[in-house]
């Protein structure tokens, strides 16, 4: 079922995942089209998230916002970034701790190499904000050196994340926490949950489908969306993630697309990295029970790999 509209507010709107922003001359959704979004979704009743340029909108546009309930997301150099719910930034080193508030929500987007060198400063980060979500956009480029460096990058994160909930800042950390805290997959969604809508008038998967091909659309707002095989999104149509618990996986469709050609099927690094992070949560689960009572009845196994491809092939 739906729950989740993305209203990309114009073409140079800000990423906040793996996809990157290939457009730079900016194109304003009609305000008409805006309209007709905010309607559709109040006729839908989905939540509505709405993706910001770096320019300050209209008052109009403001205006027709503010007339139903939402989330802003905007790049932290936006003109209006000091009115946004989850705030962006391309890069650790461009996020200036000072600037951070205990009430903030923000997502860092950085590369493998950039997270590597620069994953120490998510230390002087955390401490400062509610929630920080942390998205690799180069996830495929892994190999195999990289899984045992992220490995220890996590287990080195994993002691600040223990210290602030010792310290009762239980901050939520994408990497580390949302596997903690989940009992069912709660993925991205795309195509099944959430539907982007684009300043051109119509529905794609998700943003990243129409920074690909913008004639790969599911439909336009006048006549709903129109998604070929919705199965393949879904969860149950996804032999392995299925059967998974790395809940907190992403599952992103559009990587799934770019490296294995399927919507429902993942690649190895999209699984490698989700079960590295799970496991580092179930030794963070662990560390923090050495100081206290946490979250009783939450258990994460122990398992031995890091692919449950690799598991499919051993059960056979
Ligand atoms: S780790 Fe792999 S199998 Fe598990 S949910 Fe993520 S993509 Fe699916």
């Amino acid at each position: 079922m739906l729950k989740y509209l993305i209203i990309q507010l114009d073409s140079t709107s800000t990423s906040f995942c793996h996809y990157a922003v290939n457009r730079r001359e900016p194109c304003l959704m009609p305000l008409d089209t805006l309209r007709k979004a905010i309607r559709w979704s109040m006729i839908e009743n989905v939540n509505v998230q709405f993706l910001y340029p770096e320019y300050p909108l209209p008052a109009e546009y403001a205006d027709a916002i503010e007339t139903i309930d939402h989330v802003k997301i905007m790049q932290a150099t936006a003109a209006d970034a000091g009115k946004a719910d989850i705030v962006v930034f391309d890069g650790i080193a461009s996020v200036d701790a000072d600037s951070l508030s205990e009430d903030m929500s923000i997502v860092v987007r950085t590369g493998k190499k950039a997270f590597f060198a620069e994953y120490a400063m998510l230390n002087a980060i955390l401490p400062k904000v509610s929630r920080l979500n942390v998205v690799i956009t180069d996830i495929a480029s892994f190999a195999d050196d990289d899984f045992t460096t992220y490995e220890a990058a996590l287990t080195e994160l994993a002691v600040a994340v223990k210290n602030e909930y010792v310290g009762n800042h239980p901050v939520q950390f994408n990497l580390l926490t949302d596997r903690i805290m989940l009992k069912e997959m709660n993925n991205c969604g795309a195509g099944s949950e959430s539907l982007t809508l684009a300043p051109n008038g119509r529905f794609y998967v998700c943003p990243a489908f129409y920074f690909d091909d913008e004639s790969d659309s599911v439909g336009d707002i006048d006549n709903g969306p129109s998604l070929k095989n919705p199965q393949l999104y879904k969860l149950g149509y996804a032999p392995i993630c299925r059967v998974c618990d790395a809940f907190h996986c992403h599952r992103c469709v559009w990587l799934n697309r770019r490296t294995t050609l399927e919507v429902n099927t993942p690649s190895h690094e999209q699984c490698a990295t989700a079960h590295i992070e799970r496991n580092a949560s179930r030794r963070l689960l662990e560390a923090i029970r050495e100081v206290g009572e946490f979250l009783p009845g939450m258990e994460i196994p122990e398992i031995d790999y890091i692919d449950p491809f690799e598991n499919v092939r051993i059960d056979r």
